[in-house]
């Protein structure tokens, strides 16, 4: 009996960790689940599937396809989603956030690699 339980835990574990990547989790945020999932499969995979699944990446399977045979440093994500977008993407396709940082004090774009605004000198808000 007990040896089932681990065999299923196991293979919960392993669905997480995989349906948590293709939806946006890093590798660490995707084990974590993954961990907790085999360590306490009653009360984690119930709060993952509320809380860890991110609603906004259902077409996941194309666009991340494609978006993944970029380089990788062309990727980053996004800070509202945790989408995967590349670095020249204006806004984030799966939630419409906008990624171009924005100066805080006069509210001008920004290019992701100033480090200050050049409008007013204003820092430029950290990532
Ligand atoms: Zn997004
Ligand atoms: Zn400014």
């Amino acid at each position: 009996m007990m040896g089932l339980g681990l065999a299923i835990a196991a293979i919960a574990a392993y669905w997480v960790y995989n349906d948590a990547k293709g939806r946006g989790h890093d590798t660490g945020s995707a084990a974590m689940w993954a961990v907790g999932t085999f360590a306490f499969l009653i009360v984690c995979l119930p709060l993952y599937l509320i809380f860890g699944r991110k609603p906004n990446l259902r077409k996941r399977d194309e666009d991340a396809f494609d978006i993944e045979g970029c380089a990788v440093e062309e990727l980053m994500h996004c800070s509202m989603c945790g989408g995967k977008v590349k670095i020249d993407f204006k806004a984030c396709p799966y939630c419409g956030h906008t990624l171009k940082p924005k100066c805080e004090h006069c509210g001008r774009e920004l290019e992701r690699e100033w480090r200050i605004c050049p409008y007013c000198q204003t820092p430029a808000p950290v990532k």
